[in-house]
């Protein structure tokens, strides 16, 4: 009783505007959803534009809910964040990823990058590196199969702290992508001191580039300058034969989105790895 008294206080502090009976159900939920197993893994390939091969996809999370079906993380993910549970979520994610990439390498299949969404929370705990090598139990091999999303919001965050805790994570080997770049508040003089291995092009900058030319020009100048930075652009969204050509002429390294894929089930996305499909 006292933790969960614990608890609603936690929650009434952080969220006194809220409709409250209703988001502090939610907020339960998400506790029985992770212990019940209601929470499974998508995994969306990423398709490198030189090979024409998906050797990576993003991992997105997917929570079936027993009376409810399916909900979006657009919806409790935002919430989760408010309330600090995402910190919990993104330990669930973590050590599946951890579990799948174990069971893939037993199976013998070609391993693909995995790129997870973690919060900022998340990324900025001080134990960070720790963290990571339990959740993998030190297999090195493993965690260079890593990368970790963190979207722009996280470099408003004091940059010295935020270069120490990526070059921490990138001597275990695990890659780095700043997601929905162009949204944010970062540009690339902020991150041109940072060890990062990709960036991400918002989709909603995808959504218009063929037919806003102020759009084109601005993914044509991210694209340029990144490849200054020797970084790799993945764009995300693409949904059409004609953004794909022209992310194409423009020399953009990897591609993701409807067009090529969608988010696939975990046995869908292995048949493809096992194809080893092509675009
Ligand atoms: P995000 O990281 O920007 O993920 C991309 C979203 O775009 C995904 O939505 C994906 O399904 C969707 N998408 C992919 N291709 C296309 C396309 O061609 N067109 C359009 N319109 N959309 C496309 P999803 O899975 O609903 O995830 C929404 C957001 O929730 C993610 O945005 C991410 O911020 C968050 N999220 C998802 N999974 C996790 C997770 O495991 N942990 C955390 N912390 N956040 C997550
Ligand atoms: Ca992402
Ligand atoms: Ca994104
Ligand atoms: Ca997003």
């Amino acid at each position: 009783a006292a933790r969960r008294a614990e608890r609603d206080w936690y929650w009434f502090n952080n969220l006194a505007s809220a409709p409250v009976d209703q988001r502090l159900g939610l907020w339960r939920e998400i506790q029985v959803a992770m212990e019940e197993d209601q929470f499974y893994l998508v995994f969306q390939p990423v398709f490198d534009l030189q090979s024409n091969q998906a050797n990576s996809a993003e991992v997105l999370l997917r929570w079936r809910h027993p009376e409810k079906g399916l909900i979006s993380p657009a919806v409790f993910i935002p919430f989760a964040e408010q309330t600090g549970l995402v910190k919990r979520i993104d330990q669930w994610v973590l050590e599946a990823v951890a579990r799948q990439l174990r069971s893939w390498q037993e199976q013998g299949l070609s391993m693909p990058l995995l790129a997870i969404n973690l919060s900022g929370i998340s990324f900025l705990r001080a134990d960070l590196e720790q963290h990571l090598r339990t959740t993998f139990h030190g297999d090195t091999g493993l965690l260079s199969h890593l990368v970790l999303e963190l979207t722009e919001g996280v470099l408003i965050e004091d940059m010295d702290r935020i270069q120490l805790q990526v070059e921490q994570v990138r001597q275990l080997g695990v890659k780095v992508a700043i997601d929905d770049f162009g949204t944010g508040y970062s540009s690339l003089s902020r991150i041109r001191n940072l060890p990062i291995d990709h960036i991400k092009i918002d989709q909603s900058f995808i959504e218009d580039i063929v037919s806003n030319p102020q759009c084109t020009k601005i993914v044509e100048a991210i694209m340029l300058m990144a490849h200054g930075l020797r970084l790799q652009v993945i764009a995300e969204g693409v949904e059409h034969e004609d953004q794909l050509h022209l992310l194409r002429q423009m020399g953009c390294d990897l591609v993701q989105g409807y067009l090529l894929s969608h988010p696939l089930e975990r046995r869908e996305f292995e048949t493809m790895l096992q194809q080893d499909l092509e675009i």
